[in-house]
């Protein structure tokens, strides 16, 4: 007969001071069953005790030191676990096995006590009462320490909850919700897969959805917006908000004790948690972006509505367009007769062989959907390397016609979010007609030879009479003029004084070149004198006048430059061409503003040019 010197009695009471150790004292789980084997081996007068939970399908090796589970498997286990209740004589003497259950009678440990040396046999009826009352210990050991857990974590949920509703930053959220789950459960690995925008998540376990690539366990969380598991170790939890999903979350599980009731549930409300919080924060990211896009909206209509070349207009939404995307490059792109062409006001890399591969794509979609393109990466789209993976074109549509489009690309890949598209497209939207305008109005301007804001001569009437005096006569010389920081007067009084400012100019200088010459309008706020027959000095002599009478005779009062430049017949230094001359005055200009602006600068001041 195996004789238990202790008695039960005691063994009964050590468990109870246990119980009540467990719940009054945070000692943690491991620390009271270390305890409770070590009184198992000593009522029990044993050598060695090994205690397997029961998880799944298979009871897994207790081992309190380094938590490793050694799995014992349910084929080892089954047949004796179906005699039930359940404490069973091994086949070799010296061991005994104890089941385990919970209180619905489904498994829940083993406990296997070993003796080397066994001289006894055991008394079956105090074997019974000594499992019935480690099996009501454990029993209750397990639903204390569900009960802390759970405490546990909803005391993180509901610390983090409170975070949450406090922060509008999308970051910050994002980073809390990793952290909760870290703490939580500390042994998991988890990713947080995010639709739509782009943050910078530097190290955070944040990722894209990627929508080409997610798993279907992912995707069905994602669509369904339900929590999926995927092969048993791996959990999705859709993060939803009242008006949709944002991403999943996904844990994949490293412990053998994979997915209790418990802890999905636990895993659904932070999800759903952390879903309503960055919807909130998202909303109100998109209300604060939403204001400043109408404020460029509007601040974009008024400006083109000012009736700017096109040159202007075109750098102006060139401006916008850097400044609310940080695009990496800029693309206008016009049809003319049939013909492409790239605005010079684009960026540089659109003239070079990288850029045209854009150029031809986009033209080629366009051409047949007549559609804008938004794209995250285009790097599978193209046969080499991409420079830019992420792309949105917009076509100008004016009356059904296809005017031309704007590309605008990023070095990044996904670097675009869908507001900014539609951002793009009302811009695009709204310059339409501005380009159309300027388009048509600088062609109206080679058809007729008058100006009509000056009612100074266009500048195509002034080359024509500049080549028919080449021929006649024998000299000329050219004044090309230029507002000195014109931009600023526009900045400073608006558009409407800066226009009467120009035709102020105009009339003045009229005045004093009178039957002398003809003065033009060269283009925007540049003006040319053309002085048939008149040499360097009566030339120079003009030009001096007008840069000293301008200044006193406008309000705002503007300062002008002057570039001269001369032709004589016979002279082998001068001028031959129209074109020549043009050229000459130009430099003659660019060395004025060079040199201070307000002065007269003469292609034989002997000036190095650059
Ligand atoms: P700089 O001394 O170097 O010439 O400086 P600037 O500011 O005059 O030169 P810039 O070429 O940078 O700017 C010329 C400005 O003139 C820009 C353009 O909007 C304005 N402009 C051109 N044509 C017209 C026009 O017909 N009416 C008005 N109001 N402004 C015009
Ligand atoms: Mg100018
Ligand atoms: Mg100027």
């Amino acid at each position: 007969m195996y004789v238990v010197h202790n008695s039960l009695l005691e063994y009964k009471s050590k468990l109870f001071d246990l119980i009540y150790e467990e719940m009054s004292v945070e000692l943690g789980q491991s620390a009271h069953l270390q305890k409770w084997l070590t009184m198992i081996k000593d009522c029990l007068d044993i050598d060695r005790a090994f205690l397997y939970f029961y998880s799944e399908s298979a009871y897994f090796l207790y081992h309190p030191s380094d938590n490793e589970d050694v799995p014992l498997t349910i084929a080892e286990s089954k047949e004796k676990y179906m005699v039930r209740p359940v404490m069973v004589e091994e086949e070799d003497d010296f061991t005994i096995r104890f089941h385990f259950t919970n209180k619905d009678g489904s498994p829940l440990a083993i406990l296997l006590v070993k003796r080397d040396d066994r001289k006894e046999e055991a008394d079956a009826g105090w074997l019974q009462s000594f499992w019935e009352a480690s099996n009501q210990f454990l029993q209750h050991t397990d639903g204390i320490q569900t009960v802390l857990d759970d405490e546990k974590r909803y005391r993180e949920l509901f610390k983090v909850t409170e975070i949450f509703h406090s922060t509008r930053d999308v970051h910050t959220l994002l980073v809390q919700i990793i952290e909760t789950l870290k703490q939580v459960f500390p042994i998991d690995e988890f990713h947080l897969l995010l639709s739509n925008d782009r943050y910078e998540f530097g190290t955070l376990p944040i990722k894209n959805f990627d929508f080409d690539r997610a798993n279907e366990s992912a995707m069905q969380a994602f669509v369904n917006g339900s929590i999926e598991v995927k092969e048993k170790d791996v959990l999705y939890a859709p993060l939803k908000g009242k008006q949709g999903i944002y991403g999943v979350l996904e844990v994949k599980s490293k412990a053998h004790f994979t997915f209790t009731e418990q802890k999905i549930e636990f895993i659904r409300l932070l999800a759903y948690t952390a879903g309503n919080a960055l919807e909130n924060a998202k909303l109100y990211e998109q209300s604060k972006r939403l204001i400043t896009d109408l404020q460029l909206i509007n601040e974009t209509s008024h400006q083109l509505n000012l009736n700017l070349r096109l040159t202007d207009t075109v750098l102006f939404l060139k401006k916008q367009i850097q400044r609310s995307f940080q695009a990496s490059a800029i693309g206008f792109v016009l049809v003319q007769k049939g013909e492409y062409r790239i605005l010079e006001e684009s960026s540089s890399v659109f003239f070079e062989q990288e850029g045209e591969k854009y150029i031809s794509y986009v033209r080629m979609r366009i051409e047949k959907e007549r559609d804008a393109i938004f794209l995250g990466d285009v790097s599978d789209r193209f046969d080499m390397g991409v420079v830019f993976p992420s792309v949105m074109a917009v076509p100008m549509i004016q009356n059904e016609a296809l005017l031309g489009f704007c590309i605008v690309l990023h070095k990044e890949p996904y670097m675009f979010s869908f507001d900014m598209y539609k951002l793009l497209q009302s811009f695009i939207h709204h310059s339409t007609l501005a380009i159309t305008n300027a388009t048509l109005r600088e062609k109206l301007e080679h058809m007729v030879i008058t100006d009509h804001m000056t009612k100074l001569f266009a500048r195509n009437y002034l080359d024509e009479e500049m080549e028919s005096s080449m021929n006649k006569d024998s000299m000329g010389t050219l004044l090309l003029i230029d507002i000195d920081d014109f931009k600023a007067i526009n900045d400073n009084y608006g558009h409407q004084i800066g226009d009467e400012v120009i035709i102020g100019v105009a009339n003045l200088i009229k005045g004093i070149v009178s039957h002398h010459g003809f003065v033009a309008r060269w283009g925007g706020e540049e003006l040319a004198v053309y002085l048939p027959s008149l040499d360097h000095e009566a030339g120079n002599e003009i030009a001096q006048r007008i840069i000293e009478e301008i200044p006193v005779n406008t309000d705002p009062s503007v300062t002008l430059s002057c570039g001269l430049s001369t032709w004589r017949v016979g002279d082998d230094q001068c001028p031959k061409s129209v074109k020549e001359l043009v050229k000459k005055a130009d430099e003659a200009l660019y060395h004025a503003k060079d040199n201070g602006k307000n002065q007269v600068v003469k292609d034989c001041d002997g000036i190095i040019m650059e």
